[in-house]
């Protein structure tokens, strides 16, 4: 649906892993009073899903039968999602590094992508919200009001992440960078809705930027869209 100054405010935030898109979505949701939703997360619980029912990540046919099986429910909080699956509460364990290298390989499948589309779709009918992933501003919400292309060096959103893992993660930090590249390369190749900034999205670098300065940029955006419409 072409957005209108009726329709309700969608903000897209897209771009790879580690860029910072969770945080400066969940504070610009809060600012601008609009629901905050993961769709990282959904493809997650997928992936979730894939490993406990011994699935092959790898098979398109096998992951379309199971999507068929699944409910997923993302339900946002003040921080960030509470993601349910099949009813039971997966918010933290979707976290894990398995859990991560699954949902990179389930996410390549067109099926498995419609399906996240077509919920999320959904969850983005009745009220503002901010959604950030790979392919909102492309596919998702083409005509949304805002959109945002997060950005930085490889090597920047490594660090970010190793150090959010905190001292209690598992993975050294060359590992952390090593598998980042990798989910990159596959979310920036893939035949479906890969990952790239749409065509009328505003690229942000933050390699050098702090988070106070990327959140600026952003809610000046919105609100400059805000006084357009
Ligand atoms: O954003 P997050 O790291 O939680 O996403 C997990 C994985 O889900 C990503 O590595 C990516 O492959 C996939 N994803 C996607 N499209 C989205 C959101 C996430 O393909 N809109």
């Amino acid at each position: 649906m072409k957005e209108n100054e009726s329709s309700p405010l969608v903000v897209a935030i897209d771009g790879p892993a580690g860029a910072g898109k969770s945080t400066v979505a969940a504070i610009i949701a809060a600012r601008f009073g609009l629901l905050n939703l993961e769709s990282g997360a959904m493809y997650r619980a997928f992936a979730l899903k894939a490993i406990q029912t011994d699935s092959d990540v790898d098979d398109r046919e096998e992951l379309s039968r199971l999507a068929a099986k699944t409910r997923i429910r993302l339900l946002p909080g003040s921080a960030a999602n509470r993601v349910f699956l099949d009813d039971v509460e997966v918010t933290k364990r979707i976290r894990e590094p398995d859990v991560t290298a699954a949902a990179s390989r389930v996410s390549v499948h067109p099926g498995i992508r419609q399906w996240m589309v077509s919920m999320q779709r959904q969850l983005g009918e009745s009220s503002g919200i901010v959604m950030e992933g790979r392919d909102i501003g492309t596919t998702v919400f083409p005509h949304a009001a805002v959109k945002i292309f997060l950005d930085a060096a490889a090597e920047v959103r490594g660090q970010r992440r190793y150090q959010q893992n905190g001292p209690a993660g598992v993975q050294a930090a060359e590992s952390v960078l090593e598998e980042l590249r990798e989910r990159d390369r596959r979310d920036r190749t893939r035949a479906e809705s890969p990952l790239q900034p749409a065509a009328d999205a505003v690229i942000i670098d933050s390699t050098k930027l702090s988070l106070d300065e990327v959140v600026t940029q952003v809610a000046a955006i919105i609100t400059a869209r805000l006084a357009s419409r």
